[in-house]
């Protein structure tokens, strides 16, 4: 039996408290950044002091705040770039959804959760997903922005809520009253989470 030892790292970054992770296998000593943007020698020093090897830069969606960092660490490191399809950006692999990305030992799995933006994806490592701007702690992604779409917003967060209580959730944003969560929390105390209906869930986000 392999014993897979995930290394995780969140750190707050920049002015708009954005969450940058690493997500390292410690046996092949890989590692992915999730939404490098802002403070990449803080991404970089926690690379090295992990002994990781950065083998993927994954983005949960194209907004400038969790991009910004995407050439510059891939200069640094050589990483591949992973986006969605959709994303029009510059990528060396494309993924959609149910796609797994593997790292090492670990498995990346993407999801595809549109709504906040058409090529938002949340990516499932272990028992940690992490949300990107489709789910914060204690609320959602804007869906005023170009892309946004609250009906799809709706469909993203209901598939969400499937997965099981345990999971640990780690947003793209330090919006909430912790820096992380899990999905059986969100059910019962975030009000986007708690909706009974898509009308009501369509009159909280002010569609
Ligand atoms: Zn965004």
């Amino acid at each position: 039996m392999v014993v897979i030892i995930m290394i995780l790292k969140q750190i707050k970054v920049g002015r708009m408290a954005n969450f940058t992770y690493i997500v390292g296998d410690e046996a092949s000593g890989l590692a992915a950044v999730i939404d490098p943007s802002w403070d990449l020698e803080i991404v970089m020093d926690e690379l090295k002091r992990n002994g990781l090897k950065l083998e993927y830069i994954i983005n949960t969606h194209t907004h400038f705040d969790h991009v910004l960092g995407n050439e510059q660490l891939k200069v640094l490191t050589g990483a591949r770039i992973v986006m969605h399809k959709n994303s029009l950006l510059e990528k060396d692999i494309t993924v959609d959804d149910n796609d797994i990305i593997a790292l090492g030992n670990l498995r990346i799995k993407v999801f595809y959760t549109p709504g906040h933006s058409k090529d938002s994806i949340c990516l499932l490592v272990e028992n940690k997903l992490f949300t990107g701007d489709t789910l914060f702690v204690g609320s959602c992604g804007r869906v005023d922005l170009p892309g946004g779409d609250a009906n799809e917003l709706y469909e993203s967060l209901r598939r969400l809520a499937l997965l099981d209580d345990s999971i640990e959730v780690y947003p793209g944003h330090d919006y909430g009253y912790e820096r992380y969560s899990t999905i059986g929390r969100e059910k019962r105390s975030n009000p986007v989470m708690k909706v009974k209906s898509r009308d009501e869930f369509l009159a909280m986000v002010g569609v």
